[in-house]
């Protein structure tokens, strides 16, 4: 069994990245935060993103809108933001409060500044392969690593487990691209799927993006598998400081022994989601700015 690091390979693509804004003369790029309330994880992903953008030389402006933000106020915020020529990239922080709908503020990010890639026009440019766009971070990280680690899912059965439109439908769009690394045979599955385990048996790779503590078990993967945990669950557990423990969708310590390569959680995806906000950034300055 091979660990994919996550920490390491998104330090390589930080590192790039490093490099290529090093090399920018002039503005540096510019992604705009936005963070409504004070939800500690959203706090703590903010943060992480705010620090690598500093890292890499991308300037990060951070906006804190108040939990009970009115939508109408929030539009203008995003519309203030998408008219700045100073600011390249806009992440509007999810999950957002009840009171707002969370899809109408993805459609409200201009699509040349959507690095989350999660408006209408980005998901679309998805589906028709169009490389112009944006991809969504965290289906764009799965793919670096898999790429990075040295898998091709050309003539693989990839077996995408969740359909939300953060993860598992773009992350399934982009596995069945007719392009070089992708190219896979894909089944997504969900809450309304019958004989879940008959389907995860049959993957070369499976992608496991529900939400749901350790939910895929040795009995449901192939041997020889290649494993990504997406899942990032705050299981209680009094022995630690925090009072909770992080683990994925996979139950790793019984699935890792079977598998060909696995992700771990944490340093798997997450790390990868945050490098691929960054080259999304340095994407958006370069289209915005034609440099
Ligand atoms: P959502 O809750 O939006 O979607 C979950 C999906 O899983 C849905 O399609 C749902 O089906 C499906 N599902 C839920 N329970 C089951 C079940 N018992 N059997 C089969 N399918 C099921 O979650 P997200 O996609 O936003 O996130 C998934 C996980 O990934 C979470 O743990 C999240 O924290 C993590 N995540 C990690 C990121 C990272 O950077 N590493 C980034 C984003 C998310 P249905 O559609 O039928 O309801």
């Amino acid at each position: 069994m091979e660990l994919i690091d996550g920490n390491r390979i998104a330090a390589a693509i930080i590192a790039e990245l490093k490099t290529e804004v090093a090399g920018i003369t002039g503005r540096k790029p510019c992604i705009a935060l936005v963070r409504v309330g004070e939800d500690p994880a959203s706090v703590s992903y903010v943060k992480k993103k705010e620090k690598t953008a500093a890292e890499i030389g991308i300037e990060g402006r951070i906006h804190l809108p108040p939990v009970d933000i009115t939508p109408a106020d929030l539009f203008a915020l995003i519309d203030r933001l998408n008219a700045d020529p100073g600011v390249d990239g806009i992440l509007v922080q999810s999950p957002l409060p009840k009171h707002i709908d969370e899809l109408a503020v993805f459609r409200r990010v201009a699509p040349e500044k959507d690095v989350d890639g999660f408006n209408t026009l980005n998901l679309g440019k998805v589906a028709q392969e169009d490389d112009t766009g944006f991809v969504a971070c965290t289906p764009a990280g799965i793919m670096e690593l898999l790429a990075r680690s040295g898998t091709d899912l050309k003539g693989k059965h990839v077996v995408v487990l969740g359909r939300s439109l953060i993860v598992g439908k773009p992350v399934a769009l982009l596995a069945l691209q007719k392009k070089a690394g992708a190219n896979g045979t894909v089944t997504i599955c969900h809450s309304g799927t019958s004989n879940l385990p008959a389907l995860t048996r049959q993957a070369d790779v499976l992608i496991a993006a529900i939400g749901r503590p350790e939910f895929v078990t040795a009995d449901m993967v192939k041997p020889g598998a290649v494993v990504i945990d997406v899942g990032i669950n705050r299981v209680p557990d009094a022995t630690k400081k925090t009072g909770y423990r992080l683990t994925g969708d996979v139950h790793f310590a019984t699935v890792a022994p079977l598998c060909r390569k696995i992700t771990p959680v944490p340093g798997g995806v997450g790390p990868m989601t945050v490098a691929m906000l960054m080259q999304n950034t340095v994407k958006a300055y370069r289209l915005q700015n034609q440099r």
